[in-house]
């Protein structure tokens, strides 16, 4: 049985009382999104109410009380993840931003005929900036393949790796099956052969507290909007020796030590990646929104997101005809179905008619869809704030939609 005193931790939660379509919201797109309790809302007026200012740059009290606040978070974001350096943690706007900084900064340092290897499972975002540094290099994209129960063939991997091997790109998490990628064996393989990796960790972010010093990766990103936390505004976490070398991805205010019209000459790190106004409520809350989690605790919530995970497929596997894709051994609270002759958007719109929200589509991982040779599936993932009581209005739902459509 589980630790989490659900019905306490749902009181901080003030969308989960809204009713959709007539009906309680039963709130299952959490890989999209995660919703944000009352203490991160009360940061982000707190904000807002009392100390709105520009930071780094004022001398006046409020540009102090911001500043302070702002950097505070980015040490809170240094401890959760284990980071030996402070600075080693830039605030982007989320993952997307961080892939691309460090994709535009490897411009440099990869060649014609260089390869570059991709899992068969990313997110578009984890492929797109790579495509694009490829058109730019003439470097070579390999991608590490997966099997069907949505696990990489971490033999073919091995065979891939070879002093070509530039760079190796993966997600920690899968958003579109829920499986959890080996990216230890990842890192340590492509280590010796003299490749950096990325870790995409938008995914992994809400269900696990990723050691980044114990992992010895690289670079690992996050967006803030899934672990309770507002959007557009995340974490590119990369070793100081790599951010160094690294040139800046955006020009601009902030990320300057001194111009001149002849030249100009950046400003240490963490701000040489941090050109312009950042999201400075955003970061704060960001910082907040850990906080509130880790009072949670990241294994109570791995614990009961399992027993979730558990009851769930097996209630929905007793649908006739429903398929789950994504079966791995090690996976999370993800669930990527369809039902055989229906299209999955129309459960979704179903299912949104009885307040419950899910996902359908391709999920930003079209590659995924096209291995299983499908145009996508519904997707629900749970989070600690969800209940058996919703996994059973899920399958209620679910079934109604199957008698529905077919
Ligand atoms: N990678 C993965 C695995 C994701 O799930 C997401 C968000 N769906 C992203 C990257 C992109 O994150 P963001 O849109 O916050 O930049």
């Amino acid at each position: 049985q589980t630790a989490l005193d659900i019905e306490t931790i749902r009181k901080d939660f003030p969308i989960l009382n809204r009713k959709v379509n007539g009906k309680p919201l039963v709130y299952l797109d959490n890989a999209a999104t995660s919703q944000t309790p009352q203490q991160v809302i009360d940061v982000i007026v707190d904000y807002y109410q009392n100390y709105n200012a520009n930071i780094h740059r004022g001398v006046h009290s409020l540009s102090q009380e911001a500043t302070d606040a702002y950097e505070a978070a980015r040490i809170k974001i240094q401890k959760h993840y284990n980071i030996a350096k402070t600075h080693e943690v830039i605030l982007t706007s989320g993952t997307t931003h961080s892939i691309n900084l460090v994709a535009n900064g490897f411009t440099s340092f990869v060649k014609k005929g260089d390869e570059i290897l991709v899992s068969a499972m990313e997110h578009h975002s984890n492929i797109v900036p790579w495509q694009m540094l490829c058109e730019r290099t003439g470097a070579i994209l390999k991608v590490i393949p997966m099997n069907q129960n949505g696990e990489l063939v971490m033999e073919a991997f091995h065979d891939l790796l070879s002093d070509k091997t530039k760079m190796v790109f993966c997600n920690h998490v899968s958003n579109a099956l829920g499986t959890v990628n080996p990216i230890k064996e990842i890192i340590e393989a492509s280590h010796k052969v003299g490749a950096a990796v990325l870790v995409d960790g938008a995914q992994a972010a809400p269900h696990i507290k990723a050691d980044m010093q114990a992992l010895d990766v690289d670079f690992y990103t996050v967006s803030a909007h899934k672990v309770c936390g507002p959007t557009g505004v995340g974490m590119l976490y990369g070793k100081e020796e790599w951010l160094n070398k690294l040139p800046p991805y955006q020009g601009g205010g902030e990320m300057i030590a001194e111009v001149t019209f002849e030249k100009t000459t950046y400003a240490d790190l963490p701000h040489k990646f941090e050109a312009g106004t950042p999201n400075i409520c955003g970061g704060i809350a960001f910082g907040a929104a850990l906080d509130y989690m880790n009072s949670i605790g990241f294994d109570a919530i791995a614990q009961y997101e399992e027993e979730l995970l558990q009851y769930a497929t097996a209630q929905l596997l007793a649908i006739d005809g429903l398929k789950i894709y994504g079966t791995a051994k090690n996976k999370t609270s993800v669930i990527s179905f369809n039902i055989d002759g229906i299209h999955p958007y129309d459960i979704g719109t179903i299912l949104d008619k009885l307040g419950i929200a899910v996902r359908t589509g391709h999920h930003c991982a079209q590659p995924i869809m096209d291995f299983y040779k499908i145009p996508g599936t519904v997707r629900a993932s749970f989070s600690f704030y969800n209940t058996k009581e919703e996994v059973d209005v899920l399958v209620e739902g679910v079934k109604r939609a199957r008698n529905m459509l077919l």
